[in-house]
């Protein structure tokens, strides 16, 4: 994970400005979802803040903005009809988390059975 991303060369905020294309589920003027380019799932669908923020780690004290994206998130889990038979939603922070794009992203996982392994 490169640490030092900035707005300027974080690929999520290029998503959000519509600059790089993206499969779009859901947009508001916070928040946008897309799906992941490489899905581990039927289902596989990222939600992002706008604003760049690194990740879940630096919005510990913005409550508000960390209840609009998992919000969202459950909104895209029932827009993707995974309710009834489940789904996860992850997120990652730094080296040992295993993130890979410096930029917050909640992961909404679904449409078949996923392993009970997280780690
Ligand atoms: P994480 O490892 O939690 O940081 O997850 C990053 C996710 O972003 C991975 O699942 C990637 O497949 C996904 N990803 C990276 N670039 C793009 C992109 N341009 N469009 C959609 N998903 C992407």
């Amino acid at each position: 994970m490169r640490s030092n991303a900035t707005e300027q060369d974080c690929v999520f905020c290029a998503i959000a400005r519509g600059d790089i294309p993206s499969d779009s589920v859901y947009s508001d003027d916070q928040v946008v979802a897309f799906r992941d380019i490489n899905p581990q799932a039927p289902s596989h669908v990222l939600v992002a803040p706008r604003r760049h923020v690194a990740s879940v780690n630096q919005l510990k004290d913005d409550g508000e903005l960390l209840g609009r994206v998992m919000s969202v998130a459950v909104t895209v889990a029932q827009a993707e009809d995974l309710a009834a038979s489940g789904y996860r939603l992850a997120t990652n922070h730094g080296r040992d988390g295993a993130q890979t794009v410096p930029h917050l992203h909640v992961h909404v996982l679904g449409g078949r059975a996923l392993s009970g392994r997280l780690g």
